[in-house]
């Protein structure tokens, strides 16, 4: 457990007003499930890796990269489901929320969980609101609102670290050395699925099943955040999401914890 963290001075930069702190919601200590939402390309797992660093409890988990790594592994959930991934489809509900409700259950997810790419259907959104009343975690949702055009630039443009994951923009934040990652240097690769045909049927995908659980949650009553997820640095609105948490008592900030401008 890393304690109270403070709205981070790493995300400072912006022109940001201090973060509202309030108490905890009803003083309710129930650890925060936070759902990174938005389409292919928004940004979910550059936040939800920064969101770690810097003030959310507990592992970043998503369901791309769990499935990717039955792919490397070539095990039978692999062999499942590398076709279905590879067209930009979504692979079957049934298999992707056993994958949730196993990985939910290991013992890191104690403090909470960040999601990313799941629920995408609203079969799964039923579930994780099930599955999140069973662990005794508190919803929230992140809603990166993001402009489809600039979408199949960025991720044609996307180059990930296959050792470590981290994400990197040929035009927004390319790593130091071209090609090769700034923290273990692997040689970056571009995903099969981020192929313009491919992001053009994720898109579809995307919304056509995905979209909609937007109006699941408003209706539920799951605490909802739009934030504007382009036109800034991916910092910068790792700080407003941040400060969007601890100003609606979802996770605690530091007494004298301020975002400096
Ligand atoms: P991502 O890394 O989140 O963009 O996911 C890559 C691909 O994995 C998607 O295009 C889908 O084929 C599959 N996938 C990931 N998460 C899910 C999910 N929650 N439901 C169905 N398919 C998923």
């Amino acid at each position: 457990m890393k304690g109270l963290r403070r709205v981070p001075d790493a995300f400072a930069g912006g022109a940001a007003a201090p973060a509202k702190r309030l108490p905890l919601e009803n003083n309710n200590p129930r650890p925060l499930a936070l759902i990174l939402f938005g389409s292919p390309g928004s940004g979910k797992g550059t936040q939800a890796r920064l969101l770690q660093q810097h003030c959310i409890e507990g592992p970043h988990i998503s369901t791309g990269e769990i499935l990717r790594t039955h792919i490397d592994a070539g095990d039978s959930i692999g062999h499942q489901t590398e076709r279905v991934i590879k067209s930009g489809r979504l692979v079957p509900d049934e298999l992707v929320n056993r994958l949730v409700a196993e990985r939910l259950a290991q013992p890191d997810c104690a403090s909470g969980i960040i999601l990313d790419g799941y629920p995408r259907t609203l079969n799964q959104a039923g579930v994780l609101l099930e599955l999140t009343d069973r662990f005794g975690f508190r919803p929230a949702v992140v809603y990166l609102v993001v402009d489809y055009e600039r979408i199949v630039a960025r991720l044609s443009g996307r180059r990930q670290c296959p050792v470590c994951g981290t994400l990197y923009s040929l035009k927004t934040n390319p790593p130091k050395v071209a090609g090769i990652c700034d923290l273990d240097g692997a040689a970056l690769v571009t995903r099969e699925d981020d192929r313009e045909s491919v992001i053009r049927a994720r898109l579809e995908e995307y919304e056509s099943q995905t979209r909609p659980i937007l109006d699941f949650f408003r209706q539920t009553g799951v605490p909802m955040f739009e934030i504007q997820g382009t036109g800034r640095m991916p910092e910068r609105i790792g700080q407003e999401i941040c400060e969007s948490l601890v100003g609606h008592g979802l996770i605690p900030a530091a007494p004298d914890a301020s975002v400096r401008s």
